[in-house]
């Protein structure tokens, strides 16, 4: 997947403002935020979207919402975050490497757009 922007940012060839890092997943702040607080946290395999989400694979997925929680209390986002992940040209997915948005610092309306 050379040609994956987020697999380029894993590797370290495109800069990236790191937020969090182990030897699963990768966690950075997005270079467009939405939010006071806007990270994305990504699995450091390629999988293309959530819907490429597997029996297989998904165990890292598991591993990225524990780490969004810990995340959650050491960055004193008390006050509630969101957690959202676009998914195919409809719901404006841009990037086709699985990441999940994670946003605080504001409030938020629901249904989102
Ligand atoms: P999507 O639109 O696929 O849900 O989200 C992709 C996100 O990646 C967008 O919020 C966008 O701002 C962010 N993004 C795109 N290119 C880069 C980049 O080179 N570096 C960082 N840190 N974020 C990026
Ligand atoms: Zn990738």
């Amino acid at each position: 997947m050379n040609d994956c922007l987020f697999c380029k940012i894993v590797k370290g060839e495109i800069p990236s403002t790191k937020v969090y890092e182990d030897e699963l997943c990768y966690v950075f702040n997005d270079i467009a935020p939405t939010a006071p607080v806007h990270f994305l946290a990504i699995p450091k395999e390629h999988i293309a979207s959530a819907a490429d989400i597997t029996p297989e694979n998904s165990a890292v997925v598991a591993h990225i919402f524990e780490v969004i929680a810990k995340l959650s209390k050491d960055m004193g986002m008390t006050n509630g975050f969101r957690v959202v992940s676009n998914c195919g040209e409809s719901a404006g997915q841009t990037v086709h490497h699985l990441h999940f948005h994670v946003l605080s610092g504001r409030e938020f309306t629901w249904p989102a757009g």
